[in-house]
């Protein structure tokens, strides 16, 4: 089966919403194994709307159809494709009545163009909608199939989930099924990482491979089609064998993880308590770790010593280190990771220092960073870092090596 995804708005058009419908349609078809061909994005304009209808009808052989079902004169969905598959709208009894019913709970009036919304296409299947008043509708025609759905994610996402996945399965012919596994990386950029795997990714077939790139990592999702679920977990693990085997040292999760969890996940394991002392960070780490509930068990709390007055007088940095490294130096973030570990009695302090622009600081150049590690027992590690990026980036992305200098 090949789909398409067309979102009715001009809000979209205009960038006042992002295209959510489409994405998670998207999603939701992947699941079933049907293929997604098309996304495309049209205005309230029925001639505009007449001309994407006929386009589709002529290269997939489902549409699926976002928006443009509500009460006002700028919904013209229904209507229109009423009239690209030859068919007439009739009012639905029970659709009626739930939005009679709509409204008496509301303790609302209810206008004649509400009515509008109880029209559906002649010999459609109705898909209700438990989250508002414009009834979807599912139908074939000439061999197409169409799915007609709200806009407002509330009303579209348990329609389709509840009664349009159940239409579409009872169309599909084939036990293709899709399914997705996705890797984890940091610390290697998508290009880097694309070099390394550049001839798995230009013969891929099945599962396919999609390097992707986010907030500093990367992620790669292989996508497999199956019959049965024995086949496609061997056909993703092979596959995920041959990419870790080269680039296995930058891989740190599965699927949605991020390295906060995994790094909250390990130290919990292993019964490891940390402490940090921010400057160039300025609490972002602490505000990092403390976002996952339960980050109590391991984190011990942290300092922000954004002033050189304060890494002296409350984490104890000797002034020679500052007189003569400054600051931003190897031996600062040794000393703070150190003495923060010491104050606070964890296993292990983390540090932050260095200079997140946009200027100068110290005659050192903007993202010049360094991450103390500092465990009990253990020789001081110093990170020594050149990021690149606006102020926000350089301290998100010190704060994200941060939690993957922890995981070593
Ligand atoms: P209503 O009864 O609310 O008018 P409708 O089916 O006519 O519903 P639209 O008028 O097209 O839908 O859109 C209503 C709202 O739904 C939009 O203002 C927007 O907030 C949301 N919406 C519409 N299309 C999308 C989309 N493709 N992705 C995300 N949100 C959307
Ligand atoms: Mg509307």
């Amino acid at each position: 089966m090949n789909a398409e995804i067309i979102a009715i708005g001009s809000e979209l058009l205009l960038g006042q919403i992002s295209n959510t419908n489409a994405q998670f349609l998207s999603k939701q078809l992947a699941n079933i194994g049907v293929n997604v061909y098309h996304h495309s994005v049209v205005g309230d304009n029925r001639a505009r709307l007449i001309e994407i209808i006929t386009q589709a009808q002529k290269r997939s052989n489902l549409i699926v159809v976002t928006g443009g079902l509500g009460p006002t004169k700028d919904d013209l969905t229904k209507e229109t494709i009423a009239e690209c598959v030859g068919r007439s709208l009739i009012t639905d009894k029970e659709a009626l009545i739930n939005i009679e019913e709509y409204f008496k709970r509301r303790n609302r009036v209810m206008s004649e163009n509400n009515r509008k919304q109880a029209l559906v296409i002649s010999g459609c299947t109705i898909l209700p909608n438990d989250h508002g008043m414009a009834p979807g509708m599912a139908l074939k025609e000439n061999g197409v199939s169409y799915v007609l759905l709200p806009g407002p994610p509330k009303e579209m996402e348990p329609m389709f989930i509840n009664y349009g996945l159940s239409f579409l399965v009872s169309q599909l012919e084939k036990t293709t099924k899709i399914s997705s596994r996705v890797l984890n990386f940091f610390d290697i950029g998508e290009s880097q990482l694309e070099t390394e795997l550049l001839d798995l990714i230009d013969n891929q077939t099945n599962p396919t491979i999609a390097p992707l790139a986010k907030d500093g990592e990367v992620t790669i999702r292989l996508t497999v089609k199956y019959e049965n679920e024995k086949e496609g977990a061997a056909l993703l693990d092979e596959i995920e064998g041959k990419i870790l085997a080269r680039v296995g040292e930058f891989f740190y999760g599965y699927d949605d993880t991020s390295l906060l969890k995994e790094v909250i996940k390990q130290l919990k394991d292993e019964g490891i308590t940390i402490a940090s002392a921010e400057s160039l960070t300025g609490g972002l780490f602490s505000s990092e770790i403390t976002k996952v509930s339960g980050a109590s068990t391991i984190f011990k709390g942290g300092i922000v010593c954004y002033s050189n007055d304060s890494k002296q007088s409350i984490l104890k940095v000797p002034d020679e280190i500052i007189n003569e490294f400054g600051a931003v130096s190897s031996e600062c973030a040794k000393a703070l990771a150190d003495n923060v570990k010491d104050l606070t009695g964890a296993t292990i302090g983390i540090s932050f220092t260095g200079v997140a622009g946009p200027n100068k600081l110290e005659n050192k150049e903007v993202g010049t960073v360094y991450i103390g590690i500092s465990v009990i027992g253990k020789k001081t590690i110093v990170y020594p870092l050149k990021l690149a990026g606006s102020r926000e980036q350089i301290q998100s992305r010190s704060v994200k090596y941060g939690l993957y200098s922890l995981m070593k």
